[in-house]
């Protein structure tokens, strides 16, 4: 097999760690496979080096950033080349460039626009190891630039599908994806399985192990990524196609997002237009609006309620002035004290009754839902958040998760 493995910054977070991935490539090198691993920089490494920039500077050059930033991808591939040569295997180090990764001008959190493999699959081909530094590519100029933060996972990702990579293993200090927080349900199982979507819907609720563009190129470059640690040889979890899980269950998992906030508007003028221009203010003002819900309207108005991210509710705010001040809103009111539960699975597709377990769940829990949404593969309610722990498990019992 051909299998990208990429180490985070934990799994390199001194020379012992860095030994202990060269051992572990090792290994799967001895195993017969072709391995192009992809490192992190030594963990809180970026940190220091983002605070010795803002020692000289508040507002540093985003193009220098990324000269500097790059650098310390480059230490930890380097040094995990040498420990593999050392072992008697023929390895090489290259930099984002070298690995062919073209990435647009946006420094500091570039996109990558185009992977040629060329000096990869010549390597590959001539029986050696790659280690590539990730978070960083070039620009067409030929200047480097990195991916935003986290992103040596999107390298990897990204590496697995232009080089056709049969795996691609994420490794982290964390063993896999549960069917919800462990520190919340302790009973909370770790999945062997879970397609791109499902993981899609977890992370973005809360449930963060994978960087969410990583998961989405996973999805379109139809990589298989496996999530698991790199302090044991415990399995992880896979993400991929829907087809290829088969019998998938009900529910994969419970999220939860307590970083949300409820905005109310009261008494909004009932008239053709207004959600449009209330919705695209916000929209201008990069607030991320989840879920809305508009009620009949009466008396020549009705009331609009909505979630924002608790981080954009002073944005928002600013927003929601502005048509209260023109008399189109009589009111508003704000709620930060909510949170979002979420049942993901792809099995709800095809089964019925799932929504109603979960709002039954609630009813037994005495929970007052506030609001809903549903998609084909998730069912979100908003609560007020002192339940939320009491929401998550009872919601993993309700659908035997621990089973
Ligand atoms: N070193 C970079 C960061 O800390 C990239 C990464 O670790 O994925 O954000
Ligand atoms: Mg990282």
């Amino acid at each position: 097999m051909l299998i990208v493995q990429k180490f985070g910054g934990t799994s390199v977070g001194d020379l012992q760690r860095i030994q202990n991935v060269a051992n572990r490539v090792s290994k799967t090198r001895k195993e017969g496979h072709d391995v192009v691993v992809v490192v992190s920089a030594m963990s809180g490494e970026t940190n220091k080096l983002v605070a010795y920039a803002e020692h000289f500077s508040k507002n540093p050059s985003r193009a220098e950033m990324d000269m500097l930033l790059s650098s310390g991808e480059r230490v930890t591939a380097s040094l995990l080349a040498i420990a593999l040569q050392e072992m008697g295997h023929d390895a090489v180090a290259m930099t984002g460039r070298k690995a062919g990764i073209v990435t647009d001008d946006s420094h500091t959190k570039a996109r990558i626009e185009d992977i040629n493999p060329a000096t990869m699959l010549e390597s590959i081909e001539a029986g050696k190891i790659i280690v590539v530094a990730g978070f960083q590519g070039v620009n067409i100029a030929g200047d480097v630039t990195t991916l935003g933060r986290g992103g040596s996972d999107l390298s990897a990702v990204a590496i697995a599908g232009a080089i056709k990579a049969d795996l691609c293993e994420i490794y982290t200090d964390v063993s896999g994806i549960f069917t919800t927080d462990p520190r919340i349900e302790p009973k909370a199982k770790k999945l062997e399985k879970i397609s791109y979507d499902e993981m899609l819907e977890l992370a973005s609720m809360g449930a963060k192990v994978l960087q969410n563009r990583s998961v989405e190129m996973a999805k379109k470059l139809n990589v298989n990524l496996v999530t698991r640690t790199s302090f044991s040889d415990e399995e992880g979890t896979l993400i991929t196609k829907e087809e290829n899980i088969m019998e998938a269950p009900l529910v994969s998992g419970i999220a939860l997002d307590r970083n949300q906030a409820r905005i109310s508007l009261m008494g909004v003028k009932d008239r053709p237009g207004i959600a449009s221009e209330i919705f695209n203010k916000l929209a201008d003002a990069e607030v991320n609006v989840d879920m809305i819900i508009q009620n009949k309207a009466h008396d020549g108005t009705t009331n609009i309620d909505f979630t924002v991210a608790t981080g954009d509710l002073f944005d928002a705010k600013a927003v929601v002035d502005t048509f209260v001040d023109e008399g189109e809103i009589k009111a508003d009111s704000y709620n930060e004290d909510i949170c979002k539960v979420s049942v993901v699975g792809v099995g709800m597709k095809s089964h019925t009754g799932v929504a109603a377990k979960a709002f039954t769940t609630m009813a037994e829990n005495n929970i007052n839902i506030n609001m809903i949404s549903t998609s084909e593969i998730k069912i979100s309610m908003v609560i007020n958040e002192k339940y939320a722990e009491l929401a998550v498990r009872g919601l993993h019992d309700a659908y035997e998760l621990d089973k």
